[in-house]
Order: structure tokens, then C-alpha cells, then sequence
């Protein structure tokens, strides 16, 4: 059993998990923003050559979230990567 107690309160948290809900469908991504492409052509090359990270996406699908009823703390965590 996967029980998760509130870092606050020591209550138990409630697991649950993120959902599309309504029209139009929305994505939600949690980003770790990286370094922009320059949009000058040599800067984007060396850019590659030193290996400067870009956007890093997870999408939605990826989390679990909990929630503690009794302080209403929420956490969410990484299912899989
Ligand atoms: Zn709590």
C-alpha cells in the first residue's frame, strides 16, 4: 500500500492523479526551462556544439499528486520518466 503521511500535519494524503477535463482539451506539461536556441544561426550551432540543455517536458500523464484532507497540503511526484 502506498500511503503517503502530510509533511505539515503527519495526516494521511490521498492519492490521486492529473486529468484532462472539458473542452477544448488542455495539456498541462511541467517544464524545467532550459537555455533558448539563439535565432542567430552560428549562436544556435555553438549552442549544439557545448551541449547547452533545452526545454526539459513531462507531461501530465508522467505525475501522481496527494492530498492531505486535513491541511490541504498537495504534492505531486514523478510516476515514471
Ligand atoms: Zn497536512
Amino acid at each position: 500500500m502506498d500511503e503517503r503521511k502530510c509533511i505539515r500535519c503527519g495526516s494521511l494524503m490521498v492519492k490521486g492523479e492529473i486529468r484532462e477535463i472539458g473542452t477544448p482539451i488542455v495539456f498541462l506539461a511541467f517544464v524545467i526551462p532550459g537555455n533558448k536556441t539563439s535565432l542567430n544561426p552560428i549562436s544556435a550551432f555553438i549552442q549544439g556544439l557545448n551541449d547547452e540543455s533545452s526545454d526539459q517536458v513531462y507531461r501530465y500523464s508522467n505525475f501522481l499528486g496527494y492530498l492531505c484532507k486535513g491541511c490541504g497540503y498537495f504534492e505531486m511526484t514523478l510516476n515514471h520518466i
